[in-house]
């Protein structure tokens, strides 16, 4: 039903990025690499991913960096640290600049593959961020009772709407694309047009921005796709 949960793997290690590629898609996960800190955190940026396995030992910038900058982006996806046997400060440090668990190398699959199943759930169970409701200006969203208002107005949004702004507010400050969100907010089986989602973020704008031509809240990257900012 829902797409394969997307993990972006942030490993300078060729072997471990091939291994963990291929055991990871074997496990039904949908796997996207990079080779350096940089590179890591220009993807994260880019948005959508479900959970980030993240090495501390990188060329260009290292692990620790990349998780602070990518946490003062605003982006919440939980993040599985990767440490070289006998680095406890990193792993201290790790956590304190928002890493969610950590490995010490050398690891096997089995033990990656429930730590990653745990964060998983761990996230689903608790929507991102801020717990069940989530306040933006005017607007509370209660994500539980599935209730948005504005001003203390019931806003009325539609299922679909309302999924999409879900979606918005568990990427806060991350660039998500059309086809990013099609595939989280739509699914692959619907088969819709890149162009409904423009309809949809048009709907949302016009129930929740007070001036829905010049956004706050959601706005427009142009030939990205979209940011939530609120
Ligand atoms: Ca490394």
């Amino acid at each position: 039903m829902s797409a394969a949960p997307r993990v972006l793997l942030i490993e300078d290690e060729a072997g471990l990025r091939l291994t963990l590629t291929d055991r990871l898609g074997s496990e039904g996960y949908s796997v996207e690499t990079a080779s350096d800190g940089e590179a890591g955190l220009a993807r994260a940026e880019s948005g959508g991913y479900d959970l980030i396995v993240l090495d501390v030992m990188l060329p260009r910038m290292n692990g620790l960096d990349v998780c602070r900058a990518v946490r003062q982006r605003g982006i919440t996806t939980p993040i599985l640290m990767l440490t070289a046997r006998g680095q406890v400060v990193d792993k201290v440090v790790g956590l304190k600049l928002g890493a969610d668990d950590y490995l010490t190398k050398p690891f096997e699959t089995i033990e990656l593959m429930a730590r990653l199943e745990a964060l998983l759930r761990r996230r689903r169970s608790s929507p991102q961020p801020g717990g069940d409701v989530y306040r933006f200006g005017e607007i509370v969203v209660d994500v539980r009772r599935a209730e948005v208002t504005r001003a203390g107005e019931p806003a009325d949004l539609s299922a679909r709407e309302f999924k999409l702004l879900r979606y918005f507010i568990e990427h806060r400050g991350a660039t998500l694309s059309r086809d990013a969100l099609l595939s989280h907010v739509w699914g692959y089986d619907d088969m819709p047009l890149t162009r409904t989602v423009d309809v949809h973020v048009a709907g949302l704008r016009q129930k929740l921005e007070s001036n829905p031509k010049a956004p706050e809240y959601i706005v427009t990257v142009h030939g990205l796709g979209y940011k939530f900012i609120g």
